[in-house]
């Protein structure tokens, strides 16, 4: 059974989802030898499709093979079980509710070897319409007030196999970190009657010193403060709130510029473990909560996509304060990964 908990210090929640039938030691697995599959073992490979639960969507080849396969995951963090979300205090001093959510994962290609950077254009247009259908299909059930869908590549990545996917997770409520940016992009909105996110492009495209790529739907650039070296955003031109409202020709050109930009990475740090993020908004309705910064979602809000590679470890600084070292300036980062294309 998981539950989310919250506890009297800080706003945030957590997860806690019970690894049934695992020892403690099974849970270390840093530094240890990687156990990687062959494709024989693998559940995601082709003639492995009942080591996982049963289908829940597929796109089809014309010979009845599947390009792409949407599966609950085997060990999810939050399961749809619940009939109801019960949110109570336990004890008067710590705050809980029942694991409510819901956990898919989308096994990107057939091929155990190939990612999106080395998949052809067509497969990358299929999975990003996949993307686009199984979000769109989870909107629908307003009890996850948010969706992520993101991507771990590479076990120091979070990645427990290897075998290309990317996973989503709803959740019935917006959590801190989202909570934070709504807010100051809500207030930011307020003050300057602009999206903060568009001033932002704005900036970056003037001054150009981040800038990795730019193409007429979107803009490719590494933050002025990221946490992380290497760290990319892929940002629409257009402001759009929610990627599942983009046009068909914008999807088209999300293809392109994802493929392109996981291509340098790949080029620039040799295949890294990264993280992939898609940051749209939070699945909730104007005025809902009560929250100020939900009603005016749609004009302060602004989807994208961050990539950010794990090639530093956080440490203790980065633990308690939320202050991260970053040893590669983003100005150069961006020079790396804009020759990278060339
Ligand atoms: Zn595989
Ligand atoms: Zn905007």
């Amino acid at each position: 059974m998981t539950e989310l908990r919250q506890g009297p210090i800080g706003d945030r929640w957590v997860i806690v989802a019970p690894m049934r039938g695992r020892r403690p030691s099974d849970l270390v697995t840093v530094g240890k030898e990687s156990t990687e599959l062959s494709s024989d073992d693998c559940p995601f490979c082709p003639g492995n499709e009942d080591k996982t639960p049963p289908e829940i969507y597929r796109v089809s080849n014309p010979d009845g093979s599947w390009q792409v396969r949407v599966v609950p995951n085997k060990f999810p963090a939050l399961s749809d079980d619940y009939r109801g979300l019960e949110q109570a205090d336990a004890g008067g001093f710590y705050q809980r509710m029942n694991g409510l959510g819901t956990h898919e994962v989308i096994i990107e290609n057939p091929d155990h070897e190939k990612g999106i950077p080395d998949l052809p254009l067509k497969s990358v247009e299929t999975l990003i319409d996949t993307f686009a259908v199984r979000l769109q299909k989870l909107k629908q059930d307003d009890r996850y007030r948010y969706i992520l869908l993101f991507e771990n590549h590479g076990k120091a990545a979070g990645a427990s196999l290897s075998h290309p996917h990317a996973q989503i997770i709803g959740i019935p409520i917006v959590p801190q970190a989202v909570m934070s940016e709504l807010r100051q992009a809500h207030s930011y909105y307020e003050d300057k009657k602009n999206c903060l996110f568009c001033d932002l492009l704005k900036n970056e495209l003037r001054s150009r010193e981040r800038l990795i790529e730019e193409t007429d739907e979107y803009v490719v650039f590494a933050p002025y403060a990221s946490c992380f070296p290497f760290e990319i955003t892929i940002m629409p031109k257009e402001h759009v709130h929610d990627f599942t409202e983009i046009s068909q020709g914008q999807r088209r050109e999300f293809a392109v510029i994802l493929k392109r930009t996981l291509h340098r990475l790949k080029e620039v740090l040799n295949d890294p473990p990264y993280n992939l993020m898609m940051k749209s908004a939070p699945n909730v309705s104007e005025g809902s909560g009560n929250q100020d910064c939900f009603s005016a979602m749609q004009d302060s809000y602004h989807w994208r996509v961050e990539i950010v590679p794990r090639i530093t470890v956080m440490a203790g600084l980065e633990l308690a304060t939320g202050l991260y070292v970053n040893p590669v300036p983003p100005e150069e980062a961006a020079r790396y990964l804009k020759e990278a294309g060339n």
